[in-house]
Formats: structure tokens, sequence, C-alpha cells
């Protein structure tokens, strides 16, 4: 029988200063190396240094701010006064700030700390009843909190942990008033941590005027995990791509599969299609309730789906460990979000792929892309010479039918790519060998690199 021995755990936690109960439950929870995110911040944290870092969701970084606050508030020992928080988290969506909060429990386990998660679309009576009698930790989106506030639910005037995170996201998503306000109202001496995976010009205003002398810290997950993503193209018209989709599926090599798309129609369209064409899958947007939403990510995280179909919104701050592909069913309007969609394979030094479906009419949004990549896209395949699919039935039958109804679709096989990778061909790779333009290749730079130098 092993022991771990968890008085003197050898842990690179202890030595960034966690300790006691908190450095029992990251053992438990199986974190013995900090990441380099959690190794750059936590100390500042604990210092009480408000801190500005660039980070994405798989960086480490729920770990890196909740350590310390959770720290903080224990060396407290003060009591909850009613409905109010010590320390506060903001989050864009309901599904990061559900991660977020479970985070918190996880690592409080065994000591007395106690939680609320505040969110939309769900009842506000737990949540006000929730916060009666003060919490530690509220972990909240801005718009429900917002609704809180005014009603009198919760006062910001005790809390003096404050996070915000994806707060780019809170910027895309419409909430910077909002989080503005809320921050505001928390005590004036608070600590602020801003966490955000790019800096664009609004949210370096908002970081100017909440933290005080902060320390920057910065990982670039996205440079060091989009070198581990192999990025390919297929060009197809718009009406060949549910064909060109289940071509790629049909490469068992595709186990775990988010295909993105840039509307909520369009999400609920590729799903329905993908089930007529017996591939299991589930679909995730912001139209969808809270429970359909969770419903729907347990499924695929559990594994009894295979392809979840999100809208960028909605998959936001999502941590599915083991994806293996990011399908981009068509280019979203902002390059950026590309950056954020393909984030989510290849996590954990694990290979990923993701393959973008290019119509003609999204060319000037793949050059957007590529631009701010700094990458050319490998052209996998060309199906935009051929012929337009026959028209799908209605019904839901097998693949096996839909395959042999499909023109020049074939099963994707598995092949190497000039980096040594396997990846995926996509349907009629081999037919379309001869009519496919490969653009010619210029060296895959890290993309991104120059964005986080300048921001950190
Ligand atoms: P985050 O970026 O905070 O969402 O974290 C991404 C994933 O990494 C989560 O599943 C965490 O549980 C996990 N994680 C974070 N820090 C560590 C660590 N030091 N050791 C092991 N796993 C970690």
């Amino acid at each position: 029988m092993t022991h771990i021995n968890t008085a003197n755990p050898q842990s690179g936690f202890a030595d960034l200063g966690i300790a006691g109960a908190l450095l029992k439950a990251l053992v438990k929870a199986g974190f013995s190396d900090p990441k380099p995110i959690q190794t750059q911040a936590i100390p500042h944290m604990l210092e009480g240094r408000d801190v500005l870092g660039i980070a994405q969701t798989g960086s480490g970084k729920t770990a890196a701010f909740a350590l310390p606050v959770l720290s903080a508030i224990m060396a407290l020992g003060a009591r909850r006064q009613p409905k109010t928080a010590h320390a506060l988290v903001l989050a864009p969506t309901r599904e990061l700030a559900v991660q977020i909060e479970e985070a918190f429990r996880l690592f409080s386990r065994g000591a007395h700390i106690t939680t609320a998660l505040v969110l939309g679309g769900v009842s506000r009576n737990s949540q006000t009843k929730r916060l009666r009698d003060g919490v530690d930790v509220l972990v909240a989106t801005p718009g429900r909190l917002t609704d809180l506030v005014r009603a009198g639910d919760v006062r910001l005037s005790e809390t003096r942990w404050l996070v915000l995170d994806e707060a780019d996201r809170m910027l895309d998503m419409g909430f910077i008033n909002d989080v503005r306000r809320l921050a505001r109202a928390t005590h004036p001496k608070r600590q602020v941590a801003l966490f955000s995976a790019t800096m664009p010009a609004e949210i370096e205003k908002l970081a100017m005027e909440l933290l005080k002398d902060p320390v920057s810290v910065s990982v670039a997950p996205q440079s060091t995990t989009v070198a581990e993503i192999g990025q390919h193209l297929v060009l197809a018209r718009t009406k060949q791509k549910r064909v060109v989709l289940a071509g790629l599926l049909a490469d068992p090599a595709m186990k775990t599969v988010i295909v993105f798309s840039r509307t909520k129609h369009g999400a609920d369209k590729v799903t329905r299609q993908l089930e007529q064409d017996g591939i299991s899958a589930a679909v995730i947007h912001g139209n969808k309730s809270q429970n359909a939403r969770q419903k729907a990510l347990n499924g695929f995280r559990a594994g009894d789906v295979r392809v979840l179909v999100a809208t960028d919104i909605a998959a936001r701050g999502i941590d599915v460990p083991g994806i293996t592909h990011v399908v981009n069913y068509d280019l979203p309007d902002e390059a950026e979000t590309y950056v954020h969609r393909i984030g989510r394979t290849g996590r954990n030094g694990a290979d990923g792929t993701a393959i973008t479906l290019c119509a003609p009419d999204e060319r000037a949004k793949l050059r957007a892309v590529e631009r701010i990549t700094r990458t050319r896209l490998e052209v996998m395949a060309d199906h935009t010479g051929e012929p337009d699919p026959a028209p799908q039935p209605r019904s839901a039958r097998g693949v096996d039918e839909a395959e042999r109804n499909r023109p020049r679709a074939k099963p994707a096989k598995p092949a190497h790519g000039h980096d040594g990778k396997k990846k995926p061909r996509p349907a009629g790779a081999q037919d379309a060998g001869a009519a496919a333009k490969p653009r010619p290749q210029r060296r895959r730079r890290r993309p991104q690199r120059a964005r986080f130098a300048k921001a950190a």
C-alpha cells in the first residue's frame, strides 16, 4: 500500500508558500507540481500584490488565483457578515463559473470555507438563500450578480479579494460596464487579480483603473499549444460541408470532437445532421437552458457523445480534457476567436488537430485568421471543384447508408503530416489530391507570441 505523506509532501506548492489544509487538498487532488502560471502568480498574490495575468483556460490559472485567495481567507479568521462575500470571482459564462466554484471547493476540502455560485438561467431563490448568512467565496457571472446587488440580496462592500477571469470574454459579451460597477462596489482596500487570454485596449484600460502597481504574469499556452496542434484547411462550398464533416468523422481517430458553429441556428442544424448521419452529437449554445447545457457537457465529458457542437460563447472556458479534434464548421467573424477555438484541443502536451472548413465566401475571414496566427493553414483537400452532394435524407439513418449516397466522400484515413504527426484526411482527400491546390508552405511561426510579449 502506498502512503502519501500529506504532512510533508514533496510539493512544489509548499515552496510557493501554500500550507496546511490547502496543501493536503492539493496532494489529494493529484496536484504535485505547480504549473508555470501558478509558480509566477501565487507568491505575489500571497504577498498581497495585485496581479495581471495573461493566460488561457487550460493553463492552470484557476489554482493560480484560488489558492492565494483561499489562503488569505483562511488566515483572516474574520466572521462572515450577512449578505457579503470575502472574495468575488467574476467569470463570463455559467460553465466557467461552475468550474471555478468546483475548483474552490476542491482546494478547500477539509477547511471551513463556504462558496456560492450566482449565475443566470437558474432560480434566484436558492442563490439569495445561500448568500443570506454571507459566504467566503462568491463566483458569479456579471449579469445575475448585478441583479442581486440591485435587489439588495448581496453587498460587495466587504469583499477584499476580487478576481476577474477571462476579462476579454466579459468584454466581448458586453459585460464590461457591469464588471466595472461591480468591481468599484467592492472594498476600497481590495486585492485584485485580472486574468485574460488577450489584452485588447479596453481591458488594458480596465486593468489600469482597477489594479494598483500590478505584477504582470503571463504564460503563452496559445503559442506552445498551437505548436502542438496540427492546423488544416478543407476548402468546400457551404452545401458540401455536411458531407465533408461526415467523411472526416468516419475516421475513428476523431474520438472526441468539438465542432464550432458561428451561430446558434447553425449549431442546431449541424447537430441534427450529424445525428441523421448516425454520429452521436450534443449541442451547446446560449438559447439552451442551463440544465440542457450541463447535460450536453456531461455526456461529452463522459464519452457518451462523440461530438459536441458549440457556439463560441457557450464554449468559453469549457475544459474537457482529451479533445482530439476541433472542427471549425465555419470561420469565426473575429480572427481571435479562431485561436480560442483551436485551444480546446492539444492540451497538456497531447497532440491535437484543428480542421477548418472554408467556403469560397469565407476567404477574407481565413486571411484574417492566417494574419493573426501568422500561420498559413495547410490545405488537406479542396472540394470546391466537385459537384454538390445529393440532397441529404430527412430521416435519421446510419452512417453507412449516408456513406453510400455520398459523392466521392471516402472515409478519412490517418496520414502523416509534414511534421511527422498523424493527421486525418478529409472526405475525398485522395480523390481531391489532383484538385487540391496546396498553397506554398511558409515556415510555421509561433502565433500570438508578440501579442503576449507586448501585453506582459
Ligand atoms: P485551468 O486553466 O485552471 O482551467 O486548469 C486546467 C486543468 O489543469 C484543470 O483540469 C486543472 O484541474 C488542471 N491543473 C491545474 N493545475 C494543475 C497542477 N498543478 N497539477 C495538475 N493539474 C493541474
